[in-house]
């Protein structure tokens, strides 16, 4: 079960694989998450980070998502 890492939030995903539930977080972070707690990223950009030992990434929603299927490729 992935949960949200950010303190305070008890988001959790709900799906059937880790592959859907990474997406769903992805998703969470970007819709609650990008613009309150990385308030200094232009505009249309958001921050992820595919793991929690990652560094965050500031990117497009799109590349965001085009990122997040590309590290399920490995
Ligand atoms: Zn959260």
């Amino acid at each position: 079960m992935r949960r949200c890492s950010h303190p305070g939030c008890s988001w959790q995903a709900i799906a059937p694989s880790d592959d859907a539930a990474l997406e769903q977080y992805a998703e969470h972070l970007v819709n609650a998450h990008a613009k309150t707690v990385e308030a200094d990223i232009p505009d249309g950009m958001v921050q992820i980070k595919l793991r929690e030992d990652d560094e965050w990434i500031t990117t497009t929603f799109e590349e965001a998502r085009d990122l997040h299927d590309s590290f399920h490729d490995h």
